[in-house]
């Protein structure tokens, strides 16, 4: 089915509200995963509805935490997030982050406890609104890893994204990854559809390549992206977001159970305090010029640069609608019933 993202936002609203969530950040919530929908990453989309519903329900998603500031030394602030909707306490953290910048020039800040942030560049594009470039390093805990290290067959880790925003006098540049070789939610997104896997993203329980989105649920793994340089990054993405910013990492099998729970630090720079703005803004829009004008490869209609893809998939989306397909529509709507919604809205939202 096709869904406008007004009626796809409202949906989702309506089933954070029944949870309890203030109408405001319910809406925030909503909106944030439409966004993902519209920039092309169903993974990070409202098919997390279920799991948030669940989180909820079990006592792991605190639907009206606020982030906290629990140490302040300067440029350095620790924000703790209280288990609460990630989408909020995430952008709270980053708000806390982007204001200290204005005193400091430059923040670090170490946002933990986060349930599931979603789409990680929602927080660099939040800095770079602010003129502000961004680094993001994030760590994934609360559940068993799906993640094998490089040249490993066990799972260690999860999908560890990295996220690092560059303003510009336009849109923004925007590096947004998992580190493993796709999002684990894109691998739920291809079961649901019934469609493979790329090349290299999966192993099976034996440690031999696959692309059946099932070998997952089958003792398979997730590779990292780039052999030993994504498992590289993916480990940094452990320690600095899980070890430094966060309180525990992946080897504390205890604490693997049934939610997910992002440690993410960020540092935020004012570019103005280095080469001065404007300097920063003529080689980044010069590189950007540059780059597109690169001839395109074979195969390729032309070059771009990253976050680009996410704009276009938005422009298309907004208008043709957002594709979402039945599988996972019907364990959204389950999941609207488990939090409360009436079947009379759900109906509403259906027809
Ligand atoms: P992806 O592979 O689709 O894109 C990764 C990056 O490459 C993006 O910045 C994109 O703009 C850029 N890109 C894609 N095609 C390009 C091209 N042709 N030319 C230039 N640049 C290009 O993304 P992904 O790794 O599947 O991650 C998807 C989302 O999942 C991200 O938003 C990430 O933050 C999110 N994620 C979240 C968590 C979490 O725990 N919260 C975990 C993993 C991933």
């Amino acid at each position: 089915m096709l869904i406008q993202k007004e009626a796809l936002t409202e949906f989702a609203r309506e089933i954070f509200v029944s949870l309890g969530t203030t109408a405001e950040r319910a809406q925030e919530v909503a909106a944030h995963l439409v966004e993902a929908n519209l920039k092309g990453h169903d993974s990070h989309g409202v098919g997390m509805v279920p799991n948030y519903v669940g989180g909820a329900l079990a006592g792991s998603l605190l639907v009206n935490a606020d982030a906290q500031v629990t140490v302040d030394k300067g440029a350095v602030l620790m924000v703790d997030g209280n288990s609460g909707f990630g989408q909020v306490v995430g952008r709270q953290a980053t708000d806390y982050g982007i204001e200290r910048v204005k005193q400091t020039g430059i923040a670090c800040v170490g946002s933990r406890n986060n349930h599931h942030l979603g789409r990680i560049g929602s927080y660099g594009e939040q800095c770079a609104r602010a003129g502000l470039v961004s680094i993001h390093f994030v760590n994934v805990v609360g559940h068993a890893p799906f993640v094998s290290p490089w040249g490993g067959r066990d799972k260690r880790m999860q999908t560890n994204p990295f996220c690092c925003a560059i303003p510009t006098d336009t849109d923004p540049i925007v590096l947004d990854m998992a580190t493993s070789a796709i999002a684990l939610g894109k691998v739920r997104v291809a079961g649901m559809k019934g469609i493979a896997v790329p090349d290299g993203s999966l192993f099976d329980a034996e440690g031999v390549p696959s692309t059946d989105p099932g070998v997952l649920g089958q003792g398979g793994s997730l590779g990292p992206f780039g052999a030993h340089k994504g498992y590289g990054l993916a480990l940094i993405c452990e320690l600095l977001g899980g070890a430094l910013a966060g309180e525990w990492t992946m080897q504390d099998v205890s604490r693997q159970k049934n939610y997910t729970i992002n440690h993410m630090l960020m540092f935020i720079l004012d570019p103005d305090l280095f080469g001065g703005a404007e300097g920063f803004k003529r080689e980044v829009l010069g590189m950007r010029d540059w780059l597109h004008a690169s001839k395109p490869a074979k195969g390729f209609d032309k070059v771009r640069l990253p976050g680009e893809p996410e704009r276009e998939s938005m422009a298309e989306r907004a208008s043709s609608g957002i594709p979402i397909d039945d599988q996972s529509w019907q364990a959204i709507c389950t999941a609207a019933g488990k939090a409360g919604l009436s079947d009379s809205a759900i109906a509403a939202a259906t027809g």
